[in-house]
């Protein structure tokens, strides 16, 4: 997903438009103590486009001093991060130092920028908007966020300027495995070891930013890319001090992703926030394997590997169709097993089956454990057929949708996977009407 930022001094009303934006979706506050705290990201719609929206926050400050500061660490932080960036500024109070700050960074990157003119709450007033045409990014797009005028005015121009679509493209046959997790699970010792050799790690290339470098290999006649976040961290100072955008370019890296490889540390055990990116891998259809790393530093008897895994599967019950890998990238032991199982699961998650097979274990599922009433009505399971793959997605015909509950649907999609396997791969199951 692209992304837009918006930047601006405190009070300009940064929050109330971002909240606009994303309407009744959710926003993800992250609030980590240090200078950049508070930001939130969130998602929008526009005119067929989806994109990323990030607040890039408020902080408390005193002074002009720190306010200068502020809006650099911002309009910084933009600049890397994002494909379209709104500059907003307050009508009422015109062209601040701040603004003239942020407007020579902007300038300097190069990157599209709109001006959003806050607090324009007569749009007929065109005067108040005319100074900003001196900021030399364009038209200014007069809104205001407290009646919620001139929003779509400002989302047609960010959305225009955003880039075409996905610049890297891979053959259809390339396994694109997505490594993440948290710092210092091994994501990079792994992404080394996949590789066989230490992998040097490019400086930051003024002007460009990427997400996640990615490496193609090939082992055993199979084309792989790893899409690899880790290694990012090292790239600027903004980065380091930003777990926020190690989220972010997570979640892109994911997007891009047939496999994601959810890395867990061994030694520590399961972490809240494992769980986090391991769901967004889950929601957004990829396939996933949870690799457990640093597994020569744990001490084991016959059952470590058992009460690992169980505790996996209460963690990331959504996930019980993932794989585990248990491994050490640092001696390489088991490291073998890995792509294997990369393997096996991208093939599952490109599954299609054939519709009568489909059919027949519906029908048998249904005939073993006929569906409940609700109301004295049942529901009536007609037909189902797969309408497409990554992940592999089925629609089921029944006589009224609103009769199919979830336990039955998680009842026939556990019939579906005893059947076709699907291992690695998250299953939709939609229903429609159909007599
Ligand atoms: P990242 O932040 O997820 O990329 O983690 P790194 O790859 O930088 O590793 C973090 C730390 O864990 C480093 O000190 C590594 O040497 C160590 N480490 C990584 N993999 C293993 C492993 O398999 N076993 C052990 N014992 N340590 C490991």
């Amino acid at each position: 997903r692209p992304v837009i930022a918006i930047v601006g001094r405190p009070n300009v009303g940064k929050s109330t438009i971002f909240n606009r934006i994303i309407g009744d979706r959710l926003a993800i506050v992250e609030d980590k103590p240090g200078v950049t705290r508070d930001r939130i990201y969130g998602t929008g719609e526009w005119n067929g486009r989806s994109f990323s929206v990030i607040d890039t926050g408020g902080i408390e400050i005193d002074g002009e001093d720190e306010l200068l500061r502020l809006v650099r660490i911002q309009a910084e932080l933009a600049i890397e991060e994002a494909d379209v960036i709104v500059f907003m500024v307050d009508a009422k109070a015109g062209i601040t130092n701040a603004d003239e700050e942020v407007t020579r960074m902007l300038f300097r990157s190069g990157k599209p920028v709109v001006v959003a003119v806050n607090k324009v709450d007569n749009l007929q007033r065109m005067d108040d908007i005319y100074e900003f045409y001196g900021l030399g990014f364009g038209d200014p797009v007069a809104i205001s966020g407290a009646h919620g005028t001139g929003i779509g005015d400002l989302l047609d121009a960010a959305v225009f300027k955003l880039p075409e679509k996905e610049d890297q493209t891979y053959d259809e046959d390339v396994i694109k495995v997505a490594v993440i997790g948290r710092p210092n699970v091994g994501k990079s010792s792994l992404v080394n070891a996949i590789l066989g050799e230490e992998r040097v790690i490019v400086s930051n290339v003024a002007g460009t930013t990427r997400d996640a470098i990615d490496t193609p290999f090939e082992k055993d006649g199979q084309r792989y890319v790893l899409i690899d976040t880790a290694g990012m961290r090292k790239r600027g100072k903004v980065y380091e001090t930003t777990e926020k955008y190690s989220v972010m370019r997570s979640m892109k890296a994911i997007e891009r992703a047939d496999v994601v490889l959810v890395v867990i540390n061994g030694e520590e055990g399961i972490i809240d926030q494992d769980k986090h990116i391991a769901g967004y891998a889950h929601e957004n259809g990829k396939a996933s394997v949870f690799v457990v790393n640093k597994w020569d530093a744990v001490e084991k008897d016959d059952k470590t590997m058992q009460h690992f895994s169980n505790s996996i599967r209460d963690h990331f019950m959504f996930m019980h169709y993932a794989p585990i890998v248990f491994l050490s990238a640092m001696t390489k032991s088991r490291l073998s097993k890995l792509l294997p199982v990369v393997n096996h699961v991208a093939e599952q998650h490109a599954l299609r089956v054939p519709t009568h097979l489909l059919n027949d274990i519906i029908a048998d599922a249904v005939a073993v454990t006929p569906p409940p009433t609700d109301k004295g009505r049942r529901l009536r399971v007609n037909y189902a057929t797969q309408v497409s793959v990554k992940p592999p997605t089925i629609l089921i015909f029944v006589n009224d949708p609103e009769l199919m509950h979830f336990s039955y649907e998680r009842y026939l999609e556990n019939k579906i996977r005893a059947s076709f396997d699907f291992e690695g791969t998250p299953l939709r199951l939609f229903t429609r009407r159909k007599s």
